[in-house]
C-alpha cells in the first residue's frame, strides 16, 4: 500500500507550525493532523524512519510530538516480542495482513515489518 502524500493536511500550511521549538506546544499542528487522512501512515513513517523528516529530527508528525512518539516506540518494543509470535502464527493460518492488523488494532505496516523480520531471521538461520 502506497501513501499519497499529496493528501497531507499539512501540505498547504506553514511548516514551522510542525516544528514549534522549545517554547511552542504544537497545538495548531496537532489540530490539523487530526483532520489528516494520512495520520496513521504518517505516525508509522515517523516511528519507523528514525524520526527524521527531510533530515530534521523531532517536530509534530502523525499528530504526535517527538516525546509521544518515543513513548509509543518504547511501548511497542515491550509488547512486540509476544505479539510477533501471534502475528506469525495467524499468518501461517493464512490470515491476511489486514485481518491481523485489525485483530490487534495495529497498522498493517507493523504486521508487515514483523513478518519481514521473521523471514529475514529464517533466511539468516538457514
Ligand atoms: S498527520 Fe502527518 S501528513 Fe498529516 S498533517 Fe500531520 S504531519 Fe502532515
Amino acid at each position: 500500500m502506497t501513501t499519497n502524500w499529496q493528501q497531507a493536511a499539512c501540505r498547504d500550511h506553514n511548516l514551522e507550525l510542525w516544528f514549534p521549538g522549545k517554547n511552542g506546544n504544537g497545538c495548531e499542528a496537532k489540530r490539523i493532523c487530526r483532520t489528516c487522512p494520512l495520520r496513521a501512515a504518517c505516525l508509522e513513517d515517523a516511528i519507523n524512519s528514525g524520526d527524521t523528516y527531510a533530515g530534521i529530527r523531532g517536530g509534530i508528525r502523525g499528530g504526535k510530538s517527538a516525546e509521544d512518539r518515543r513513548r509509543i516506540a518504547a511501548a511497542r518494543k515491550r509488547v512486540e516480542p509476544d505479539r510477533s509470535a501471534d502475528i506469525i502464527r495467524l499468518h501461517r493460518k493464512r490470515w491476511s495482513t489486514k485481518s491481523i492488523a485489525i485483530r490487534y488494532g495495529i497498522n498493517v505496516d507493523v504486521v508487515c515489518r514483523v513478518l519481514r523480520a521473521h523471514r529475514e531471521a529464517q533466511a539468516g538461520a538457514a
